[in-house]
Parts: C-alpha cells; structure tokens; sequence
C-alpha cells in the first residue's frame, strides 16, 4: 500500500501507531479476549482509560484545579446548544464574535434563549480576517468565540482578554498550541480534528461557572449530570474516547504540545511560504490571520485547475479539494500530519509552476 498525504479537514489524519493499536484493541483489549466495544464502560479496564484520558488533558493543557474534564457525546454541534442552556441566564444576553460558519451557527443555536449580541463579524469580507477592534459588552452573561475557522482558514493569534466568561469552541485547534485555560470559563472541541475519531466531545469546564442561569436544564444537556457521574452519567462513547486517549498519549510521547506547536509552526511557515511565492496561487486568508491548522488557497487562473489536480492526485494526495463557501484548496494540516506530508504538497506546487514555463 503505498502512501497517502491525508489533509482532510475532518475527520482526519490520526497517527499510525494509534490506528494500529486501536484496531489491536477492537479485536482483543488488554488480553482479555474481549474487544473493546464489547466490554462494560463501568469495568475497571474501561474506567481506567476513561481516567487516563482526562488525566492526560490536564497535564498536556495545563488545566487548572477547579476545571471538569468531560467526553461527551453530540458534536460540537449540540454543544453550540448546551451553552447558552447553561450558560446564559433567563432573560439574559450574550455576546457573540462571528468568524465563520460554525461560529455562525452557534450564535444561532443561543437565540431562542435570550438576546444574542454579535459583537463583531468578518462576514463582510468573506470571514477572510479575525475581527480586531470590538467592545466587549460587560453585562453580557459570556462571550464567545470560535478559536480556529475551519472553513475558511483563519485563526485567533490573540485572545481577547474578557472581564465577562469566556466561552471557546476550539474544535479544530485544541492541542495544536499551547492555551491558559484559565482564560476561559468553558473550551469544547468535537474530537474528529485534532484528538480522535468522530463520537465524543471533550468540555473543559470551569465548575464554578455553572449553576447560574436560573434555568431549568434536560439532564443530558446540563454539565453538572455529567460531572456528577464523572463522564458516565450515561454510557459514553467508547471507541472515540479510548482512541483520543491513545492519540493525547502519542502527544505526550512525543514532546506535548510544546513540541506540536513548533510542528505545526514549521508545517504552516513551509506551506504559506510556497503559496506567497507561487505566482500561480494565492491565499484566502487575511495573512496574519492565517489559521496554522487550515490554509486556504486558490488558482489565479481556474483554467489550470485540471491539471493541478491531476498531478496532487498523482502524488498520492487526499482531501485538499477546498470548502464550497470558499473553492479551491484547503490543507488541512492537523497535529498528526507529518512535515513531509506538507513538503510533497509544496513540491508538486513547485512542479506544477516549472511545467507552466
Ligand atoms: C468541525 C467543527 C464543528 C462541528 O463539529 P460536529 O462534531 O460535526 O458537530 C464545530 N466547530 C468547529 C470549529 C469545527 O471545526
């Protein structure tokens, strides 16, 4: 089997070994003779990588005391409405920063509950730059943010200092760089980027942040079921977080997210300097916006697009064909995609370039 260059956006790339030891543990778990997806969640040999993964986020996030860590089911998606349920009090108000489509979409989640305030947008040119100079309204019950924009490759470098809570989707960031987690009442990210395969949803909850809506929550959806039955309030979803464990222990191996963030710095300096060079291409992104986890680019002249696409395709590249709400190309260069992944992409834009004259 030859090799594949895997920038998909999502789910995506996971490393090797992990996949290999998943697999490994779907066909005999810890030589009980039993698959992993066929053993109690409340058995001890599932209970300790439940443990073992939320220990491993807090130690590679540096999470504070006084944080809940949880893996959940539902997608960031459901996540966009657990927020305002327990985080927005009764006719209370919220303040949103509107920096693409998820962060379109969790706004819109948080309307049936009170006043939604955008605060600021990038809409207006696309969502092609991060919004900079914005008031943060001090009687909102909680900003938030979206830190990485997937779809159309722009990133907070900064984040903005908040006297209100603050709430972060990092869905297609976390563990990409290092965070203070202390800057944030509540961070959520769905595991199919950077963490693991699609299925659970990792919160990261501050518990004294909770319980002050004076709303009436569904228990499934209310964050303090969940840290009260230690992330088994009900079954969780197994497979998705045995593998984010094993993926979050590959991080630690290999140098945390100290060592990840440099990575990436190197995978995002490689990529952005061939597409600034290139006469060929050209960046969507506002530069220094651009998202180290996403870049988005596109052709100067469409008329070329056949065969570039033919010639990433012979080398063996997947999954840069880029977001309909943007066109052109999008790599995606998660935590697990190797730097040389990235070099064969610049190579094949380089030869593509030579091949034009
Ligand atoms: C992918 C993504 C989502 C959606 O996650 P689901 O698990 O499909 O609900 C939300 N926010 C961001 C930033 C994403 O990249």
């Amino acid at each position: 089997m030859s090799k594949v260059h895997n920038f998909s956006a999502g789910p995506s790339i996971l490393p090797p070994e992990v996949i290999k030891q998943a697999s490994e543990a779907v066909l005999n778990f810890n030589n009980l003779n039993l698959s992993l997806i066929e053993i109690s969640h409340r058995s001890k040999d599932f209970i300790a990588v439940m443990d073992k993964a939320k220990a491993l986020v807090k130690e590679l996030l540096n999470v504070p005391d006084g944080y809940s860590i949880l893996f959940l089911q539902g997608g960031a998606s459901l996540g966009f409405l657990q927020v305002p349920f327990n985080y927005m009090k009764v006719n209370g108000k919220a303040a949103y920063v509107n920096t693409g489509v998820w962060a379109t979409k969790a706004q819109k989640e948080a309307k049936g509950f009170g006043e939604v305030l955008e605060i600021a947008s990038s809409k207006d040119k696309n969502f092609s730059y991060i919004p900079k100079s914005y008031q943060i309204p001090g009687d909102a019950d909680y900003l938030h943010i979206t830190s990485n924009n997937t779809i159309f490759g722009t990133q907070f470098k900064n984040f903005p200092v908040s006297r209100i809570p603050m709430i972060a989707d990092m869905s297609s960031d976390i563990f990409s760089r290092k965070i203070d987690v202390s800057q944030f009442d509540m961070i959520y990210a769905g595991a199919q980027k950077n963490m693991g395969p699609a299925g659970t949803i990792l919160f990261i909850v501050k518990d004294s942040s909770l319980g002050k809506t004076g709303r009436e929550i569904p228990t499934m959806l209310d964050f303090r079921s969940h840290i009260k039955g230690e992330s088994m309030f009900n079954t969780p979803p197994v497979f998705a977080v045995y593998v984010s464990m094993l993926t979050l222990q590959w991080l630690k191996d290999n140098g945390g997210v100290e060592w990840m963030e440099k990575t990436n710095q190197q995978k995002a300096d490689l990529m952005y300097g061939e597409i600034d060079r290139n006469p060929l291409f050209e960046g969507t992104a506002n530069k220094t916006d651009r998202s180290n986890m996403n870049a988005t680019f596109v052709l100067k002249d469409e008329n070329l697009k056949e065969e570039f696409d033919n010639m990433w395709k012979a080398a063996n590249i997947s999954g840069i064909v880029g977001h309909r709400d943007v066109g052109g190309y999008r790599a995606s260069m998660y935590n697990a995609l190797p730097l040389e992944s990235v070099q064969v992409l610049v190579d094949v834009m380089k030869a593509f370039e030579k091949k034009q004259g």
